[in-house]
This record gives C-alpha cells, sequence and structure tokens, in this order.
C-alpha cells in the first residue's frame, strides 16, 4: 500500500495532478524556465540539422519552437496552473495531448502525423521539467508503488527494495521474467493488468494485492482497514512457517525432497540460507548483465559466484549459463522479431563465444570453492549441446595450460524446455549429468504462447496436458537412466501443483526462496501414494481448467487453510 509513481508507456513518470494553491507562483516559473531550456534544445537541433542536412531539414525544428512559444499554449497552461491548481506537468500533459488528439483524428495523414510533433513537444517540456526519466527509478528516494505500462525484467531488478512497496503493469504475464524478478526480490507485484494508468495520477493512493492479481486505486476506508489486516496475517502465517526451516521436506510417509533455490543475484543467498533451501537449484546468471551498462568480465563473473558459493557453504550450487534473449534483454536490443524463437540463450553463447568463454572460465575457477554444477540452457539439439561442452572442454584445457585450479569432474547439465529436448530426451540422458525441467518455457513453446503477453496468457498454462506429458517423458527417461531431475520453473513453487509434481516422480523441485516454506508444508504433509494417485487422474484429463480445480480439491483435502 502506498502512494503512486506512475510510469506512462514511453517511460516517462506521470506526474501529481495537483499542486499547492501558495506554490502556484513558484510553478509558472518552473514551466516558464522549462519552456525557455526546450526551446534552446530545439534550437540546437534545428542548426545542427540545417548545418548537416540543409535548411529545407530543419523546418521540422522551426515548427516545434513555433508550436512550443505559441502564447495560446502558454496562457493555457497558466489557466490550468492558477485555476486549477494543476501541476505544470499534468497541465502539459494534459493540453498537449488535447491538442494531439485533434491531429489524430482529421482525416489527413498529413495532420495525423502532426501529432507526433506534438508528443515530441510534450516529451521535451517533460523531461524539463522532470529533470529526470525513468532510468532514474531505481533512485526513488520515498515510498511508492509504481505504476508502470511496462518494467523490464532489469528495471525491476534495479528498483530500490527500500522505497518501493510494490509494482503493477500493465503488459506482461506471471510467467514473465519481471514476475520471477519481483518474486527473488520479494516485492508485491501484479503484472499484465491491461490499461489503467489513465485513471490513476502520482500520488494517489494504491494497493497491489499480488495474491488475488488486483491493483486497487483510491481504496476506501473499509478497504484499508481489510488490507491492513490481510497483511498482519500474512506476517503471522510466515512467522508459523517459519518453525519448519530446520526440519527436512519429507513426505510423510518417509521420502525426502530436496527443495533448492532459484536465483537471479547474489544478493538472494541470504533468502535461501534463512529458508532452509537444501542449496540453489538455478542461478540465472543472466541477470549480471542485464542490471550493468558495460558487459561484465570474467573478474565481475568470478566475484559473483564466489560469493555465491561461500554463502552456501558446501550446498550445491547449480550455476546457468547465460539465458539472455527473448524477455530477458535489455531496451537496446527491442524491435528483433520474435526474440523468444531467435537468437536466445545457449544459442547466443555459442555465436558470441568470447562472451561463452568467459563466463566459464569464471564458473570453472568458482569450481573448487564447493558443490559446484554447470547447466545449459534452451538446448534444443544433441548438436548444441555437444557444442557447448566442446566449448567447455577447450576453456578447460586453457585453464590447465595456465595452472589454474578448478574442478575437472565438474556435473555438467541441462534445461529441458524445449519440446524438441523432450522429444530427444533418451539420448539427451546419455550426454549429461543431470536435468532440470524448466517448465515457465517448456509451456510457452508446447502451447506457442507467449509466456509474458497477457493476450494469450488464458492459453499459457503449465497444468495444460500437454505440458504434463511431456514433462513425464522428461522425467521417466531421466529415472530410466538414474539422471537426477530436477524442475525449476514456476509451477515447482506453487503449492497447487506440488502433489502431482512429486507424484509424476520428481523428488527435487527448485524454487523461488520466499515459497520453499509452503512447498515444504505440503510436502511434509502429503503421501507418496496419494501424489501418485493424484498425478494419475490429472494425467486422464483433458483440459487445463479441470485440471487445476481438481489439484485444488485434492490439497483442500489435506491443507484446507492453504486454499482461498
Ligand atoms: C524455465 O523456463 O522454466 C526456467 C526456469 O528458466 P527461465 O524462467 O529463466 O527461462
Ligand atoms: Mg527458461
Amino acid at each position: 500500500m502506498g502512494e503512486a509513481l506512475v510510469i506512462d508507456n514511453e517511460g516517462f513518470r506521470i506526474p501529481r495532478r495537483f499542486v499547492a494553491r501558495d506554490a502556484v507562483e513558484h510553478e509558472l516559473e518552473r514551466l516558464d524556465q522549462a519552456i525557455v531550456a526546450a526551446g534552446d534544445e530545439i534550437q540546437a537541433n534545428r542548426e545542427a540539422v540545417a548545418r548537416e542536412l540543409g535548411e529545407q531539414y530543419a523546418a521540422v525544428f522551426s515548427a516545434h519552437l513555433q508550436m512550443l512559444r505559441d502564447p495560446a499554449l502558454r496562457a493555457e497552461l497558466d489557466s490550468m496552473i492558477r485555476e486549477r491548481h494543476y501541476s505544470p506537468e499534468y497541465a502539459v500533459s494534459r493540453a498537449l495531448r488535447r491538442y494531439a488528439k485533434v491531429f489524430q483524428t482529421i482525416e489527413s495523414s498529413y495532420l495525423a502525423e502532426r501529432a507526433n510533433d506534438i508528443f515530441d513537444i510534450e516529451k521535451r517540456l517533460l523531461r524539463n521539467l522532470l529533470g529526470r526519466n525513468r532510468e532514474e527509478l531505481s533512485q526513488v528516494v520515498s515510498p511508492v508503488v509504481v505504476l508502470a505500462h511496462t518494467l523490464t525484467p532489469s528495471e525491476t531488478a534495479n528498483l530500490n527494495r527500500a522505497f518501493v512497496r510494490g509494482f503493477a503493469t500493465e503488459t506482461g504475464g506471471p510467467s514473465s521474467h519481471t514476475a520471477i524478478v519481483a518474486e527473488g526480490l520479494e516485492i508485491p507485484a501484479v503484472v499484465g493488468t491491461g490499461g489503467f494508468l489513465t485513471d490513476v495520477s502520482g500520488g494517489d493512493l494504491v494497493i497491489i494485492d499480488g495474491d488475488n492479481g488486483l491493483v486497487i486505486l483510491q481504496p476506501d476506508e473499509e478497504t484499508i482497514d481489510h488490507y491492513r489486516h490481510e497483511a498482519a496475517e500474512n506476517l503471522s502465517r510466515a512467522a508459523k512457517l517459519e518453525s519448519l526451516r530446520d526440519l527436512p521436506a519429507v513426505t510423510a510417509d518417509g521420502t525426502p525432497i530436496e527443495l533448492l533455490a532459484n536465483i537471479e543475484f547474489p544478493g538472494e543467498v541470504q533468502h535461501c540460507v534463512d529458508r532452509g533451501s537444501d542449496g540453489i537449484g538455478l542461478y540465472r546468471t543472466e541477470f549480471l548483465y542485464l542490471g550493468s551498462i558495460c558487459e561484465p568480465d570474467e573478474e565481475v563473473h568470478y566475484r559473483s559466484y564466489a560469493e555465491v558459493m561461500s554463502k552456501m557453504k558446501g550446498r550445491p550450487v547449480v550455476i546457468r549459463t547465460c539465458d539472455l534473449g527473448a524477455d530477458k534483454i535489455s531496451r537496446r536490443m527491442e524491435g528483433t522479431p520474435n526474440p523468444t524463437l531467435g537468437l536466445r540463450s545457449i544459442r547466443l553463447s555459442l555465436k558470441n563465444l568470447p562472451l561463452f568463454r568467459t563466463q566459464l572460465r569464471a564458473v570453472l575457477r568458482s569450481s573448487v570453492l564447493g558443490d559446484l554444477r554447470l547447466m545449459f540452457p534452451l538446448v534444443a539439439t544433441l548438436l548444441e549441446l555437444r557444442q557447448a561442452k566442446m566449448v567447455l572442454a577447450d576453456v578447460m584445457d586453457d585453464l590447465e595450460e595456465e595452472g589454474v585450479a578448478f574442478n575437472r569432474d565438474l556435473p555438467i547439465g541441462m534445461m529441458v524446455e524445449v519440446p524438441a529436448a523432450v522429444l530427444m530426451i533418451d539420448h539427451f540422458v546419455d550426454e549429461v549429468d543431470f536435468i532440470s525441467i524448466g517448465t515457465n518455457d517448456l509451456t510457452q513453446y508446447t502451447l506457442a504462447a507467449d509466456r509474458s503477453n497477457k493476450d494469450v496468457a488464458g492459453l499459457y498454462s503449465s497444468a495444460d496436458p500437454a505440458v504434463l506429458r511431456l514433462i513425464r517423458m522428461a522425467i521417466e527417461a531421466a529415472d530410466r537412466k538414474q539422471v537426477p531431475v530436477n524442475a525449476c520453473g514456476q509451477m515447482s513453487g506453487n503449492t497447487l501443483y506440488t502433489m502431482l509434481l512429486l507424484g509424476l516422480g520428481l523428488r527435487r523441485l527448485s524454487i523461488t526462496p520466499s515459497a520453499i516454506p509452503e512447498i515444504k508444508r505440503v510436502c511434509r504433509s502429503v503421501t507418496l501414494s496419494h501424489c501418485r494417485q493424484v498425478a494419475e487422474r490429472v494425467l486422464t484429463m483433458e483440459n487445463s481448467r479441470d485440471i487445476k480445480s481438481y489439484l485444488r480439491e485434492e490439497l483442500k483435502k489435506i491443507l484446507p487453510e492453504m486454499i482461498a
């Protein structure tokens, strides 16, 4: 719960709507300064373009200047600020957007295009008024709830946890990396709500209910009380679960289940230790790239890995090589057609060997610091796996020649998250030491439904029978060859699926640290024979809706309080 900080779809902060009566003169001064500064910028652009390309190309800037300095616009803004006490930012947005709309509705493509000129002026003025844009989201200095059209995973990762109490985005899906990072950082969030930013202004009170996917704007007293009560309940539930921390995750009929954690940043390791995780089942190292402006060098990699290894004190740590691409791209790379089907993940590493080798060197050097295991993401073909292993062997030879210590026998595994890999799984299990089923991508690629696209969120379901069949195939093939198998997608951290996954044969789950206590509770409350029955029944069902409601009923029988 907190004050809204609103970021529109072009990354601009939508300001507070009102200013105090006695601040009006000061605000008008700010407006005038912004108009002068914006005018200077446009003038400078005009001159540069005229010099480089000729006067006729500079004409557009002259038109911008004319619009910006139009006395009618200044008078309109003046009255909005003086009479309605709008903030200059809000007045600029309101007035210019109204003009732009008029142009957009004119049936002339030339004039409709002019709307973009007006947006341009609006942005320029806002930039001057605010003196900052979305990059400074990380520098928020008072408690806020961020409401944005979209947030990339790296922007999410850079949110200042001390002040950002929650966030909501219009775009995205529950398995998008933005959502995953929010979970890792334990920031309450709702993603993919659809349009709502026009209904809210900076400074409005907002409640984010991540459990139920609700964003409540300007709540009334009763709602506020209800949520205060809920928040207190949540805390007491978490405190109760804490008592499970040092107890093993053993089923009621005595089978131990390994509960590992997924992390994105070394800083999360403490959460894993606090929640009693048995190790790290997935370290998403691509976040090293997403957070930094320049490419991390070997030492940056090494320091991160060494920190994780030392804090995990001998417990297993699975380091996954970079899974860059798809929705884990920087804004710079936006615009690639079909990024999810493009040069992503292991494909990108194999195309960019210096990047890959740098990472492998750091991983190998860290392999003497504890129980380190290496995993390749998004493997689709045997050839890719073999190529990745060849590069690794080559890097090992280099290190040996240089006399650098590393563990030549470190276990090598792969993510199973492309349907092609499942279909060829009997071959893959002969060539790896372990596999980890990535249900997030497996779901997206099986159903051809983008995990970050809210428009297909109804189709995207890891409980879809087609996905479940693939999961079962992978587990059976691994069991036949006695290759350890883990599952590390969002599904593993959802209590609804724990019985099903155990019933399908999994004995190892890797999940977001905050979900460990609840999943442990389910593991300790169920018998494997019941889980097997549940899985058998589920595999006869035809759609994910029926499967989910059946699983809800089964969980309710055992732990009714877990089902709201
Ligand atoms: C997955 O795809 O299930 C997975 C764990 O990897 P990521 O979410 O990082 O793509
Ligand atoms: Mg994946």
